[in-house]
């Protein structure tokens, strides 16, 4: 056997987890509603594992919004926008968002993690450098390898490492810092203020991935909306597989830019747009949004209460506060564990194992979760606590 083909056969770690019945993933749904979901056996669970923020996903104005799309322009745009595969409703879109988020321009890509490979590898190449936060998003460190360009980490929300790193790095060309807006993990903010500080103090020019925040902070305009430096933060970058209830991604900023990016993006030019449906419901949230803002409050405040009942239960949570809270749960097969015994309570979560993040459970919650919902999953966790606590928790090494 080569010894490509080797590496597969000798790959153990998935067919351990599914032979000790344990393994979470690619599991499949039968259906979904606003707050649960329906497992292939047939058994319904509280969904706190999704990141269907403001439960618009399953909101029928969006899928009537991405029928109504399917049926005028077809089931998909079969080419790039830049050649064949254009239509006004990905420009309406790109004019929305840009008014939204209070940005000159927008770019729409077919996914988030494209928008971030795009923005990236678009803009920086051999001879500059690209400084990116340790637990940025797998997309960030993608765009970045693929850019050819040299990089460098700094860690994790620490602007004085940031600081050294771009004073002591020898740099010939220009400078990107990378970082989330909200760590899809931790559910933890980037320091944005000192962030802009020290890149406008080095010439850096700042991209902010906004997945887990566009669409939910600051009433759906983000995380530098949240901090009020929408006009300091040069490029932000957007999924609508969160928040916005479909699939696609934005870069934002200013006109030259997305122009430049149009014309220079590969994941733009050389992969088929965002499907008429996609980009329809993706369009239709954005409407929802703007006009319901109630659904920031609700899933925030959705979020803090399960926090703090979850910590009253005697669960280690993260400190944040974002729809993400992350469970600690010790070590891997903890956390296998604890995911299995939810399950069985009827309680659907994220295992998270390394090389993602150390090991724990990710909940996630939404705007139309019910205090039954909630209820639900709080009674699940209450089942389990004694099983998932008896193993000690160590603290996460990064
Ligand atoms: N950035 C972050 C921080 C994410 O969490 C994700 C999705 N998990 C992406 C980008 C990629 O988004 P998409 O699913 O639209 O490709």
């Amino acid at each position: 056997m080569s010894l490509l083909l080797e590496r597969c056969a000798s790959y153990t770690r998935a067919r351990d987890a599914r032979n000790a019945g344990l393994y979470p993933y690619f599991l499949n749904f039968d259906g979904r509603d606003a707050g649960t979901a329906r497992m292939a056996d047939g058994r319904e669970v509280v969904m706190c594992g999704s990141n269907d923020y403001l439960g618009l996903s399953t909101d029928p104005r969006v899928v009537a919004a991405a029928a109504e799309a399917s049926a005028r322009y077809g089931a998909g745009c079969t080419g790039s926008r830049f050649l064949n595969g254009n239509l006004d409703l990905h420009d309406e879109l790109e004019r929305e968002l840009a008014e939204f988020f209070g940005k000159e321009a927008a770019l729409v890509l077919t996914t988030g993690y494209q928008a971030n490979l795009g923005a990236i590898s678009g803009l920086c190449g051999p001879g500059d450098l690209i400084l990116v936060d340790k637990e940025a998003h797998a997309s960030l460190i993608d765009g970045a390898r693929l850019s050819r360009a040299k990089i460098g980490w700094f860690a994790h929300n620490d602007v004085d490492d940031l600081a050294d790193k771009l004073a002591r790095l020898p740099r010939r060309g220009g400078v990107m810092v990378v970082v989330d807006g909200v760590y899809s993990m931790e559910g933890d903010l980037c320091p944005l203020p000192r962030l802009v500080e020290v890149c406008r103090e080095f010439g850096a020019t700042l991209l902010v991935d906004d997945a887990h925040g566009g669409g939910v902070l600051d009433k759906g305009r983000g995380t530098s909306a949240h901090f009020g430096l929408t006009d300091e933060v040069p490029l932000i970058t957007l999924t609508f597989s969160k928040a916005f209830g479909s699939i696609g991604g934005a870069v934002l900023g200013d006109a030259d830019v997305i122009d430049y990016l149009r014309h220079h993006a590969r994941a733009l030019m050389f992969s088929a747009s965002a499907s008429p449906a996609n980009t329809a419901a993706a369009l239709q949230s954005l409407r929802i949004l703007r006009e319901e803002p109630w659904r920031c409050t609700t899933v925030a405040d959705n979020a803090a209460y399960m926090r703090r009942e979850l910590s009253a239960l005697g669960y280690e949570v993260g400190a944040g506060s974002t729809p993400v809270v992350p469970v600690e749960t010790g070590d891997e097969l903890n956390t296998l564990n604890a995911w299995n015994l939810l399950i069985e309570e009827g309680v659907y979560v994220n295992a998270v194992l390394p090389p993602a993040a150390s090991p724990r459970l990710r909940t996630s919650y939404t705007a139309v979760q019910t205090e039954e919902h909630l209820g639900r999953a709080l009674a699940g966790f209450a089942a389990v606590r004694d099983r998932v606590l008896a193993v000690p928790v160590v603290p996460a090494v990064a």
